[in-house]
């Protein structure tokens, strides 16, 4: 695998990630908090000023009502009171008459000039308005002047109150100076505790790497150890499992490779035993050498054999999907490998019996299930009665899903203790017997690869002295 540079992996790791989930945690309330607080104290202030001045400016509107200020300003009291609601809230009072004409201007700007805004017409109608402009920071507000003792003259002007919200805004400015503050305080120290807990929980997970790299590199074959969490607890386990596994599948390949040098070594160390037999003897007669030649070629013989079993196993351990699938008349099959079995089952003097109980067609790779027969019959002659009184009996049937080959024989059988083992490769229950009558120790494990990949399955069943029966079940059509 190419090695990406280091600032990809950090920004691909879950270390960085989970640093970017705290800071989002730390920072996306914060933000919202202070932005909440602030905008909150804002409306309040504005709400809690506007209605202050409301009331106090209806108490004036009221007095002016009483007063006859509308018919001469000369009160004096109307007048300062007006300027006290000026400034004590910084603001402008305008008055206008029924008539909308700005009677009295605190700023003395637009005195006598007529104001039409709707407000105002409204206000005439008796309405108090108010209004607050947050962006050039000032609440604006219009109270009838009405008259309480004429009711059929009713509202005589209208009085319009501006006041400045500059010190609100300016109290806002530094509770968010000090908000931003004590945000950035806080985000701070959570980042900083956050990263720390977020690289000390990851570290179990660099141990782990660490010490899978190690195994990796070949030191030790300890088992992985690391305490850090029951996540990283059950990985550890996980990986051990597997590392047991894989020993365990070097052993026995070693074991494989260490038994196929010895079997293959045995016909030679006896060729060479027979030839420098002969070398040594250059006067020997002409009856020794072909005595010699002929234990040579048996030899020969036998490696071919052991070399050629080997290939086929070799095939078998392929996947399945090298199967050459196809439909086939499997009751043909089965009588062809017998005809094929025949002189050697005469040789040895033992009776091939075939019985089928209906004809059955499957999808199989007929070679290799044909190498896989091939063998039990086989042993079945080759694990027999000398005397003459031999048998092995096959039988085929099938159901709607599976085909079912029986192979049995009245041999010598086999221990039962040997029984399990009797697949694996070079397994030989008697070495030197079966030696002699030419076998491999091959033959089942090839029988045995060749059904599993059919998805099928053998068993074996056997009582020393009395025989053997090996059931095949391979189902009818291939399951890929
Ligand atoms: P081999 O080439 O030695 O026959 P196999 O893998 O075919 O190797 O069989 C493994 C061993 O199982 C044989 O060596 C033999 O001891 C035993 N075995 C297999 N089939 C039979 C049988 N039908 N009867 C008795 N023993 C058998």
């Amino acid at each position: 695998m190419q090695k990406k540079p280091w600032i990809i992996q950090f920004l691909q790791s879950i270390r960085f990630r989970l640093i970017l989930l705290v800071i989002a945690i730390s920072v996306v309330p914060g933000l919202a908090i202070t932005m909440g607080l602030l905008s909150s104290y804002e409306d309040r202030s504005v709400a809690l000023r506007g209605s202050e001045v409301l009331s106090q400016a209806r108490i004036l509107a009221n007095q002016i009502a009483a007063s006859d200020f509308m018919e001469n300003k000369g009160d004096g009291n109307i007048q300062a009171q007006i300027d006290m609601l000026t400034s004590i809230y910084d603001g402008r009072v305008i008055i206008v008459d029924g008539n909308l004409k700005i009677y009295h201007d605190t700023y003395n700007l637009d005195n006598n000039k007529t104001i039409i805004a709707e407000e105002v017409i409204r206000s005439l109608g008796g309405e108090d308005m108010i209004n607050y402009d947050s962006e050039n920071s000032y609440i604006e507000m219009t109270i009838p002047i009405e008259n309480p003792e004429d009711e059929d003259e009713g509202v005589i002007g209208v009085m319009l109150v501006s006041v400045s919200t500059d010190n609100i805004v300016l109290n806002q400015n530094s509770l968010q100076k000090v908000g931003t503050t004590l945000l950035v305080i806080v985000i701070a120290v959570t980042i900083f505790f956050g990263v720390l807990l977020v690289l000390y929980l990851m570290r179990p997970f660099r141990k782990l790497s660490d010490q899978i790299a190690a195994v990796q590199d070949g030191y030790g074959d300890d088992a992985l150890q690391v305490n850090g969490s029951s996540e990283t607890a059950l990985i550890c386990d996980r990986i051990n499992e597997f590392l047991g596994r894989m020993k365990r599948m070097d052993e026995s390949r070693q074991e494989f490779v260490s038994n196929v040098s010895h079997e293959l070594k045995t016909p030679l160390t006896s060729m060479k035993v027979l030839a420098d037999s002969i070398n040594t003897m250059p006067e020997a007669p002409l009856e020794l050498y072909q005595e010699f030649m002929q234990d040579i070629t048996s030899e020969i013989e036998r490696e071919t054999k052991i070399v050629n079993d080997l290939l086929s196993l070799v095939k078998m351990d392929k996947s399945a999907a090298d199967l050459n699938v196809a439909e086939v008349n499997v009751n043909d099959m089965i009588e062809q490998i017998l005809k094929r079995l025949q002189p050697i089952a005469d040789r040895q003097q033992v009776e091939l019996v075939f019985e089928s109980f209906r004809p059955v067609t499957a999808e199989i790779d007929e070679v290799k299930l044909t190498l896989a027969i091939t063998n039990l019959v086989e042993n079945g002659i080759k694990y027999n009665r000398t005397d003459g009184s031999g048998w092995v009996h096959v039988t085929l049937n099938a159901d709607h899903q599976y085909m079912y080959i029986k192979v049995e024989d009245c041999g010598i059988g086999i221990p039962e203790d040997a029984l399990d083992h009797i697949y694996e490769r070079f397994y030989r229950v008697d070495k030197s017997h079966s030696r002699e009558i030419g076998g491999t120790g091959l033959g089942l494990a090839i029988t045995r690869s060749s059904v599993l990949m059919h998805r099928g399955a053998i068993k074996a069943h056997s009582v020393l002295g009395e025989g053997t029966t090996f059931d095949v079940r391979i189902p009818l059509n291939y399951i890929a």
